[in-house]
């Protein structure tokens, strides 16, 4: 069995870029990074505990990926850019074939980010992956959640609603049958939209990534912004993926699904032209869902301008069942 600094020095141990903001990587007792010049310091840590964000035996290299995926989501949803991130992470076991498979599906999208791995935690216990991640963003440019205004168009990236089939898929609900090979991947293998995130720097008024369902999220920008909304349930964006389902269930995924990583934000109406260029820039499709109001709270109509009776229900690890 290998050891611990074994793991590290083969898997995780790599020379950071030249040239780049990280001045010491990996090996001593912290890693040193430089911020560029008038930039605030952008950091975030998601978790990823097994049987409670992944299923147990889920393929290691697709964790890897996730694991940084869901945080680098975050620095997008920020506008910031990359500098670096740390792992820790819990083993049950020095098993060196996961741990190569997890290192090949994590480093692979660090390096298409170009966000090299500084440091880190490696320990014996129940599998779990954390990650933080550092990142670089003018404070005045930062994408906050309190920043969205009367009038302001809401806007999402990419489709909402596939991760969320491939979920109950594999939960066996036997309403779903087999998994659709496009809902897997957007479980598995989210993308995180850092491109959007910087290009909607200056243009968009507030945004969050969409982790545990889009109006859930909306309504965290909502409350930070002392404002309400009404979203167009039809504009929605549902994935092809969902395309076999009734319109209820469709509807349901795509609203309140979860796991998408998709960026909901706002910006004024007339920055709708902007918003599109800062799309088409990024290469990520983006459409308009509704329009922020006075007030507080959420309403959910459909093309018509019918109200739906949609329930918001965000995903909380600590609700009762
Ligand atoms: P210390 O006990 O001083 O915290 P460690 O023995 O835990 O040091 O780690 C040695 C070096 O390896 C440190 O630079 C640490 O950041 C790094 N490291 C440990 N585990 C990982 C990991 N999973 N990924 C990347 N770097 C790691
Ligand atoms: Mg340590």
């Amino acid at each position: 069995m290998p050891s611990e600094f074994e793991l590290i020095a083969r898997h995780f141990t790599r020379a950071p870029p030249a040239g780049g903001a990280v001045l010491l990587g990996v090996g001593d007792d912290c890693a040193l990074l430089t911020p560029p010049a008038g930039e605030a310091l952008a950091v975030s840590t998601d978790m990823l505990v097994e049987g409670r964000h992944f299923f147990p035996g889920t393929d290691p290299e697709a964790l890897g990926h996730k694991a940084l995926a869901v945080n680098l989501s975050d620095l997008a949803a920020m506008g910031a850019r990359p500098l670096g991130f740390t792992l820790a992470l819990a083993l049950p076991a020095a098993d060196e074939d996961w741990v190569a498979a997890f290192a090949r599906g994590l480093l692979a999208l660090a390096d298409t980010h170009a966000i090299p791995l500084v440091g880190g935690d490696t320990t014996r216990g129940p599998l779990n992956l954390c990650i933080s991640v550092f990142g670089s963003v003018a404070p005045a440019q930062a994408l906050r959640r309190d920043g969205a205004r009367p009038g302001d168009e809401i806007w999402v990236s990419g489709e909402l609603g596939a991760a969320r089939l491939a979920v109950e898929t594999l939960n066996g609900n036997a309403d779903f049958g087999a998994l659709p090979d496009a809902a897997a991947l957007r479980l598995h293998r989210p993308q995180p939209r850092l491109g959007l995130g910087l290009a909607l720097r200056g243009i968009a008024s507030a945004a969050i990534d969409v982790s545990d369902g889009l109006l859930g999220d909306l309504a965290h920008i909502l409350e930070r912004s002392g404002v309400s909304a009404v979203v167009d349930a039809d504009a929605v964006p549902a994935g092809s993926a969902l395309a076999s389902l009734d319109r209820p269930r469709r509807q349901a995924f795509a609203l309140n699904g979860g796991d998408d990583y998709e960026l909901c934000f706002t910006a004024p109406a007339g920055r709708h032209q902007q918003v599109i260029a800062a799309a088409g820039e990024a290469g990520v499709p983006v459409t308009r869902i509704g329009r922020i109001l006075h007030g507080s709270g959420l309403q959910v109509v459909d093309a018509t301008g019918q109200p739906l009776a949609v329930a918001s229900r965000s995903f909380d690890h600590f609700a009762e069942p």
